[in-house]
């Protein structure tokens, strides 16, 4: 099977594990992961942060966990998905994958790289 372009919609453990597992099966795949949170987190240690047990800080997964396998990682929410035309809208009105809209796609990934926010 020829793999292009993948859309993960979430930044959960099941969405940060099925993104390095295919990036580590198949390299040529292009993953963009949506994720409207600022950051993954290891929810289990939250009741121990809440608790000052340690720093609240331990609670966020590192960004680096998806890019640095190469995860191009958007910071928004997808409302709509078009399975037909392998098409997707995100909160901020952008989207698109394997359609004629794929050259404003990666334009908007690349202007949503991970950063500081
Ligand atoms: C306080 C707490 C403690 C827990 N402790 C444990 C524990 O000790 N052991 C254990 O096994 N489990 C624990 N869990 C449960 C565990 O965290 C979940 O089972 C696990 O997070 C599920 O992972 P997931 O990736 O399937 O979904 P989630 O972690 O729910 O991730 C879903 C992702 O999808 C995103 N998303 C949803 N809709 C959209 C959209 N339209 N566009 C873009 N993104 C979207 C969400 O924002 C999120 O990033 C705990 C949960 C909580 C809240």
């Amino acid at each position: 099977m020829k793999m292009r372009s993948v859309v993960v919609i979430g930044g959960g453990p099941a969405a940060i594990t099925f993104s390095r597992t295919l990036k580590k099966l198949k390299p040529e795949a292009e993953i963009t992961m949506f994720r409207p949170e600022a950051h993954s987190m290891v929810y289990c240690a939250i009741p121990y942060a809440i608790e000052g047990l340690f720093e609240p800080s331990k609670v966020f997964k590192p960004d680096e966990l998806v890019t640095e396998v190469g995860v191009d990682l958007i910071r928004r929410k997808v409302v709509s998905v078009d399975f037909k035309d392998k098409h997707v809208v995100d909160d901020a009105g952008c989207g698109g994958i394997e359609s004629q809209d794929r050259g404003r796609q990666e334009e908007h990934a690349r202007h949503r790289r991970p950063g500081p926010q």
